[in-house]
């Protein structure tokens, strides 16, 4: 059912409120926009729980109970964005400005536009005085954008209770691409696991008035290089297979057939870097095929008349489902041979949802339903989001913000990205959807 214009206006504003509330992480500094999400709830009599892990970093929780037939639904959303730099945006990134047929902000897309989403349907879900057979549960965190230390990774450690549920409705998935003319619709079922590395490569320390062409800082070099361009194994994997032959059956002839040698299982990886032209493209495919490796921080050096006895290179490792941090690091020392020091920082697991359920048949029979023609697949993320943490408590998540973007403007691109914002229309949509996949499912 079509959302009233009035509480369509009331939820653009909340958003517009939200985006001029800079909550760059670092610092985060979520509490004031965590008090606007806090006064929306309380307008509609709804309490949320409000946990302070650290000063200003702000959780809010709130339940809307139902009859106890079916399992939770967890809404979750995160309050933090990344930084943005306003020299490069069009419009201040913390303007809320409406122009265009847009919201601009940073957190539009990623991801106040959701928070406001769900907000709205739970307020009105509470509203309407509906019997629902879950507990619905709204969760804004913060911390998303760096560790989620103060975040989920929090709630899931210290107050698991508030947000145990059976299915949780996330980010990065919902988005529409363009496929050769298909508005195609992603929901992410999966997440790359972490592995993350440090690489000490040591070296004769000396003067550096004095050549050192056997020091850390140049054998390090070659190791840089072999890193950035590396190209790990392909691992033909269960979530990149769905989605690439949904993407296959939307292709014209030749560009089948080239998608289709990816699945060889000695050539594919061969092939990938050879029909496929560098770019963009290339890069998201060998993401959700292979393990990567991208050298991240190095350090090296005090004084720059002293050559350094070490480099220490951090790398941001990233495992496809069905690989793990042994087999990445494996491959790494495949290619820089015996000598530098690798060690594993920190890792986790891969995560991986089912595409064959109920909820997801339920997403894309609303999407859909909303927007006839359009395709739906899932997909898999090379990032990760907050579901990674809910997966520990069992919960089945999947990236569901409904958003149809016009043909020519990339998610990619809006993530994280300048200029990043939200289609009015699309924010429309995306709540109407969600309220019609709460209302069907709950
Ligand atoms: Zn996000």
């Amino acid at each position: 059912m079509p959302l009233p214009e009035a509480e369509f206006l009331e939820a653009k504003s909340l958003l517009q409120a939200l985006l001029r509330l800079d909550t760059s992480n670092p610092p985060g500094n979520e509490k004031p926009a965590a008090e606007l999400v806090r006064s929306a709830l309380a307008a509609d009599g709804i309490e949320a729980v409000w946990l302070e892990p650290s000063p200003g970093r702000v959780n809010l929780v709130s339940r809307l109970p139902g009859d106890g037939s079916a399992p939770p639904l967890l809404l979750s959303c995160h309050l933090d964005t990344v930084p943005a730099d306003p020299a490069r945006w069009t419009h201040p990134p913390f303007s809320g400005l409406e122009q265009d047929g847009f919201l601009w902000g940073r957190g539009a897309i990623d991801m106040k536009g959701f928070a406001v989403m769900a907000l709205t349907v739970f307020r009105r879900l509470r509203r309407s005085g509906r019997q629902l057979k879950r507990d619905v549960i709204f969760a804004a965190v913060a911390d998303e954008e760096r560790e989620c230390e103060f975040g989920s990774a929090f709630l899931v450690r210290e107050h698991p209770d508030l947000i145990r549920a059976a299915i949780c409705i996330n980010e990065v998935g919902g988005f529409s691409i363009d496929v050769h003319g298909t508005r195609c619709y992603l929901i992410q079922v999966a997440e790359r696991g972490l592995a993350r590395l440090r690489i000490r490569v040591p070296g004769r320390p000396g003067h550096g008035a004095k050549p050192c062409p056997d020091g850390s800082v140049a054998r390090a070099a070659p190791i840089l290089q072999r890193l950035a361009e590396a190209r790990l194994p392909h691992h033909w994997n269960e979530p990149a297979a769905r989605f690439l032959e949904g993407i296959i059956r939307l292709s014209p002839p030749v560009e089948k057939a080239v998608l289709s040698a990816l699945r060889h299982p000695a050539l594919g990886h061969f092939l990938l870097h050879h029909l496929i032209p560098p770019g963009e493209k290339r890069l998201a495919l060998q993401s959700i095929l292979s393990n990567t490796v991208n050298p991240t921080v190095i350090r090296a050096g005090e004084a720059i008349n002293v050559v350094p006895s070490e480099v220490i290179i951090e790398v941001d490792g990233r495992v496809v489902p069905g690989s793990s941090s042994a087999e990445l690091i494996a491959e790494t020392r495949a290619i820089l041979g015996p000598e530098p020091v690798i060690e594993l920082l920190h890792e986790e697991p891969p995560t991986v949802f089912s595409p064959d359920t109920e909820v997801f048949a339920a997403m894309k029979a609303t999407l859909q339903e909303m927007d006839p023609g359009a395709e739906v697949l899932p997909y898999p993320i090379f990032g990760v989001t907050d579901s990674r943490n809910y997966a520990k408590l069992g919960t089945t998540c999947y990236g569901f913000y409904p958003l149809p973007l016009p043909a020519g403007l990339e998610f990619s691109a809006l993530f994280h990205g300048d200029d990043e914002r939200i289609p009015v229309e699309g924010f429309r949509f995306g709540i109407e959807a969600l309220e019609r996949l709460v209302l069907e499912i709950c």
